[in-house]
């Protein structure tokens, strides 16, 4: 190890960002990263330790421990340390093929698995790996990866979100013919239109899907293949089919007056906006001088509340209906386990210090929505109180207690709840329970037809999705090995 007592030398750094008031006057990328100096610092706090829990990928109680695609963190903390980039890459590149990606948009479950985080503060994981792939574009170490031959197999790929991305990757080193075919006018699906520039510019985006290009993957864009016979044609033109449209069914909420104009899916607003920054340069404007209040406690609403900031909403309310998280870890929530603590996301932030008010509004239930002249003007919510029934604890609407809160755009970020029927249908695929693509082994219940991402698992991280993408390439090849 190149200084095995860094974690008793340096305390953990905080990397520095833009200040909320200066970045909410543009889209771009706020985060900065850590010098030379205090970056081989930051990496040395790394302890090499005997059981690095930081790279398990192993899920417990539905909480992740560690990094889902097992990066071997502590192998490329060490080369950061001794400042060999070109090391640190090759070890990251091995088992991520898109850091970029994660080392913007991860929450870094890695961070809270950390051992240093037992009693301290966690290694920077996530900033470290930020600045390996940095360096390894400028160094212009990060190419094409293209096949030594093809196999002469066709694979095609519908989505082209993170696991699509991370399967076209993996099926293209593997030798098969990858196309891959997307709704949307522009490629990177969540990546591209779900997360604001902010967290990721789109340039990064496309920086990655020219290598993509590059490397012999076929893209296709405004190609809707939602169709019986698109889906048939499809399956028999190819050896194989990956279904990756993401779980793009967003969850709604059906009480009195959602007809009324002014209502919205989260996912619309951003969708919305990001598209006018790339179509105009210029953002929209939906949100401008008005009350905005968002239903949904996810990532999602956090970039609606930066979203509607920079709009320049008149106010924002966020309605959650848990209750405030505590601000250490309880004793069911213990180390190595996701921590799930009270944090304040970069869009709250944001907010706090526009509007000199956390936009949080805790144990809401929405119960109504009120209008004018069809439009929403205010949103009636009551008080909700936790109780333990029958050993579980459940959510009970405090009596008395509606009130009504102004509102003439409400965005509903609650989330999404499988995939698109239709899709299904038009494949002949059977659904699980909870509305995602049915499948075994990432093999679906037809013949040539595979899932990997969201619309296998449901919601899901972006990290998540690029692990499912590369699991199910390796499957697609067993399966056609085999045939
Ligand atoms: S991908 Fe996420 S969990 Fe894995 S090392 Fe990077 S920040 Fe940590």
């Amino acid at each position: 190890m190149a200084n095995p007592r860094g974690f008793l030398e340096f305390n953990r750094a905080k990397i520095a960002k833009i200040a909320p008031l200066e970045r909410i006057k543009n889209y771009k990328e706020f985060t900065l990263a850590f010098d030379e100096k205090e970056q081989i610092e930051q990496a040395s706090r790394c302890m090499n330790c005997g059981v690095p829990f930081c790279q398990a990928g192993l899920v417990e109680d539905k909480k992740d421990i560690g990094c889902p695609l097992h990066n071997l963190i502590p192998e490329f903390n060490d080369a950061v340390c001794k400042g060999n980039y070109a090391l640190a890459y090759e070890r990251l590149s091995l088992t991520n093929p898109f850091p970029e990606f994660t080392s913007r948009v991860c929450p870094a479950p890695c961070e809270d698995s950390c051992v240093c985080a037992i009693n301290s503060q966690s290694v920077t994981i996530k900033a470290n790996e930020y600045a390996i792939i940095e360096n390894a574009f400028k160094m212009k170490l990060v190419k094409a990866s293209k096949p030594q031959h093809y196999n002469g197999l066709k694979i095609a790929i519908v989505g082209s979100g993170p696991s699509a991305l991370a399967a076209a990757y993996k099926l293209n080193l593997l030798g098969y013919k990858v196309s891959v075919f997307e709704r949307s006018d522009r490629l990177g699906g969540l990546l591209m239109y779900g997360i604001p520039d902010m967290k990721l510019e789109k340039s990064v985006v496309e920086r990655r899907i020219e290598l993509l290009r590059q490397s012999g993957i076929e893209f296709k864009t405004k190609q809707d293949i939602n169709s019986k016979e698109k889906a048939d044609t499809l399956i028999k033109d190819y050896d194989a089919v990956i279904l990756a449209t993401g779980a793009s069914k967003p969850n709604d909420l059906n009480i009195k007056g959602r007809e009324l104009e002014g209502i919205m899916f989260a996912v619309d607003f951003l969708t919305l906006n990001t598209k006018s920054l790339l179509d105009n340069g210029k953002a929209a404007s939906l949100a401008k001088g008005k009350d905005v209040l968002i239903i949904g406690s996810g990532d999602t609403s956090v970039d609606c509340v930066a979203v509607a900031t920079r709009q320049g909403a008149k106010s924002i309310t966020r309605f959650e209906r848990s209750p405030k998280r505590p601000l250490t870890r309880t004793k069911d929530n213990p180390w190595p386990l996701k921590a799930d603590i009270f944090t304040t996301d970069y869009g709250l932030e944001e907010a706090i210090a526009v509007y000199k008010k956390d936009p949080r509004e805790y144990q809401k239930a929405t119960q109504e929505f009120i209008g004018k002249n069809g439009k929403v003007t205010a949103v009636l919510a009551s008080d909700l109180k936790r109780v333990q029934k029958e050993g579980k604890f459940i959510n009970q609407i405090v009596p008395n207690s509606q009130k009504s809160y102004k509102a003439d755009l409400v965005l509903l970020a609650m989330g999404f709840s499988g995939c698109e029927n239709e899709l299904a249908k038009n494949f002949k695929l059977e659904l699980d329970e909870k509305n995602n693509i049915l499948s075994t082994n990432y093999q679906s219940t037809r013949k040539k037809v595979f899932v990997c991402g969201d619309a296998r698992m449901g919601q899901s991280l972006v990290v998540n999705a690029i692990e499912d993408g590369k699991c199910c390439a390796k499957a697609i090849s067993e399966f056609l090995s085999k045939a």
